[in-house]
């Protein structure tokens, strides 16, 4: 497996992290995740332009310029042969002997590397469950940082009750999931949080959200409750590697029927074109 180890392309063997890379011991770092279709990347300009937005929020300079980097993401992609799968990218603030504050002359290091992985095809086209748990993560949830405990911990707590996601509720506000974003339809309106310091602003929750205004589908941005959730004709989470998933039960109850809705459908269709405008790139 071949990997991008600041600006070079190196085998993965060959790639060394310091025992004092900040990543490894504070989480002090950024990361994207872009998906991959027929080879090309899939909205690549938004990611990065999220992941500076990350650095700057964490007020940690690129070690090298975004357009640079997008050019090396790039021939990574060509030289792993990836056709299907994520880019992972991230980037640590640096190596330095340990201490929280900022190091002074540390130079961030940036790692990327590419996992092949399906489409989640069963779960597009019939649904997942989800739990519901308390949100306790930091309040700066819009910075796409390498502390993910708090997800991790929400993420086993699903996989332990046999769901995909679990659905975080924050003072009985419905923030996001926890590694997903979160919609109900209610009444014909799509509803999703806004997008504050409580969430990760979603790059596939901008997608959905262009494609229902292009769909004339009414769109509120405002924050709804637990009740709100577990009443909603629809339900579905939208993430970079889960795309725009339908979720039909919450906390063992059925959503409505407890199967897709036709609103999600709609939007899943849209969302299959743009997918489909790669291939004959
Ligand atoms: N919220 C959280 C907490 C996430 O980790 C993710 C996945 N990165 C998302 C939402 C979805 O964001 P995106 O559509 O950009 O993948």
């Amino acid at each position: 497996m071949v990997v991008l180890y600041d600006d070079q392309i190196i085998e993965r063997e060959q790639a060394r992290i310091d025992p004092e890379d900040r990543a490894y011991q504070f989480g002090d770092g950024v990361y994207e995740v872009i998906r991959v279709y027929y080879g090309q990347p899939f909205y690549m300009k938004e990611h990065l332009a999220r992941l500076q937005r990350s650095a700057t929020e964490i007020r940690m300079n690129l070690p090298y310029p975004l357009e640079q980097l997008e050019q090396r993401l790039l021939q990574l992609l060509q030289r792993s042969g990836l056709q299907e799968g994520n880019l992972y990218i991230q980037i640590s603030r640096g190596t330095a002997p340990r201490n929280h504050a900022f190091p002074s002359n540390a130079r961030p290091l940036t790692l990327a590397y590419t996992q092949p992985s399906p489409r989640p095809v069963k779960e597009l086209s019939e649904g997942v469950s989800a739990i519901t748990t308390e949100d306790i993560r930091w309040l700066r949830c819009d910075i796409k940082s390498l502390n993910l405990l708090g997800a991790v911990l929400a993420k086993q707590k699903a996989v332990d009750h046999g769901s995909k996601e679990a659905i975080l509720v924050r003072d009985g506000i419905i923030t996001e999931g926890s590694s997903t974003n979160i919609f109900i339809v209610k009444d014909g309106v799509l509803w999703t949080h806004p997008a504050n310091h409580l969430i990760l602003h979603g790059i596939t929750r901008q997608i959905t959200l262009q494609i229902a205004d292009e769909l004339q589908i009414p769109v509120k941005k405002q924050p709804f409750s637990k009740e709100e959730l577990f009443t909603a004709d629809e339900c579905f989470l939208t993430s970079t590697t889960m795309e725009i998933c339908p979720i039909i039960q919450i906390d063992g109850k059925p959503v409505k029927s407890g199967t897709p809705g036709p609103i999600t459908r709609q939007l899943q269709q849209a969302f299959e074109k743009q997918i489909a405008l790669l291939q004959s790139r």
